[in-house]
């Protein structure tokens, strides 16, 4: 039995209607944006003779706007992602971003690229759907098009998917899926050798802390759940005020948030949870006055386990809470003071 097949135009080869049918399936099975955009990359590569089809990221850093390749399909090469460039030094993506519309460049050798900004309404550029040939690509732009708007409105399910709805930041279960991401690269990051390490300095982690906003029974039942409630968006606003873009986000449940911090040495990571702390100090909340908040970071180590992490982080918050609160305190040196005890002794304290 044929296949019946689609002809996207004279010049292009056909498609078959199966085959682009199961793309689709394939494409939307996916629950993760790291899982999309590696399905996308490769049913593109796949379904068109297209020399190479990727996925940028834009991300403002300290250092300026950059681009992070978080996906990339090569003929005859396998997925890889990785990878980050200042927006500005890849003049299509440049032009993309600047225009918010598709761009398109050829160089000197005929390597034609075709680049199409991707923004969920209303929203900036969210990523950059990138693809490379040395042919005309004219017979493939509706086809790549077309899973662009795929990719735009996932990508908006995804997100609402991934978000709390009171602040906006991300929620608990996207929390349980990005710290094991982060541990397992991290993993994989300490099996290479030094030379190979090029986007992590020495003596750079990534750090995670738990925020939980000091006595806010008080505020609830004080000026009841809606000035509460005003507060918790306050609050996340603030934290996105302060914290980098690079850093992660999350509202953990009622009043208490978590930060992963973005790799960095422990001296900025203090500084930084510091900062935070006086910020919400120093504001005054309408109505409500005064609130603070009390810290506890940890370390996120290769090799780590998530509830560990988080056991170890939630350790040094409480330990913040019993101590006068409004102030941050980190795990290892809570060890190296003896202010608490490691794991094992506890367990060893348990078992009698
Ligand atoms: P501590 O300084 O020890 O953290 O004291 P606390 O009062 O902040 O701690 P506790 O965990 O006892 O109270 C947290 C309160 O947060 C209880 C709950 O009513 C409130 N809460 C949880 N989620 C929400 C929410 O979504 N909105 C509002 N307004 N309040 C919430
Ligand atoms: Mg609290
Ligand atoms: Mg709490």
């Amino acid at each position: 039995m044929t296949r019946p097949s689609m002809v996207l135009s004279n010049s292009a080869p056909s498609l078959d209607l199966q085959s682009l049918m199961e793309s689709v399936v394939r494409i939307t099975e996916q629950r993760s944006r790291e899982n999309l955009e590696h399905c996308l990359v490769t049913t593109l590569l796949e379904l068109t003779s297209l020399s190479r089809v990727s996925i940028q990221r834009p991300l403002m850093r300290s250092d300026g706007l950059q681009a992070e390749c978080v996906a990339s399909a090569e003929k005859g090469a396998s997925t890889t992602e990785g990878g980050c460039q200042p927006l500005e030094q890849d003049h299509l993506l440049a032009q993309a971003w600047a225009m918010g519309e598709e761009a398109r460049s050829v160089d000197s050798s005929g390597l034609v690229r075709v680049c199409l900004p991707i923004s969920t309404m209303g929203e900036d550029v969210s990523a950059f759907l990138t693809i490379e040939t040395r042919t005309d690509p004219g017979p493939y732009l509706d086809l790549i098009r077309g899973f662009a708007a795929i990719y735009r409105n996932f990508l908006g399910i995804l997100r609402e998917a991934e978000r709390d709805t009171l602040t906006g930041l991300k929620n608990r279960k996207t929390f349980d899926e990005k710290i094991g991401r982060i541990i397992a690269n991290s993993h994989a990051l300490s099996q290479l050798a030094p030379q190979e390490r090029r986007h992590h300095e020495d003596g750079e982690q990534h750090w995670l802390g738990m925020l939980d906003i000091d006595h806010f029974k008080r505020v609830n039942d004080t000026f009841g759940h809606v000035f509460g409630d005003e507060v918790l968006l306050l609050f996340s606003a603030m934290m996105r005020k302060v914290f980098r873009s690079d850093d992660l986000l999350f509202r953990f449940g009622g009043e208490e948030f978590v930060v992963i911090l973005a790799p960095t040495t422990h001296a900025n990571a203090h500084q930084v949870f510091q900062r935070f702390r006086t910020a919400v100090q120093d504001f005054t909340f309408p109505q409500v006055g005064k609130v603070t908040v009390s810290i506890g970071f940890v370390a996120i180590k290769p090799g780590d386990i998530s509830s560990a992490v988080i056991g170890q982080a939630d350790e040094a918050l409480y330990w913040a809470k019993r101590n006068g609160r409004n102030q941050v305190r980190q795990y290892e040196q809570l060890l190296k003071d003896g202010h608490i005890k490691p794991p094992q002794e506890e367990g060893a304290i348990e078992l009698f």
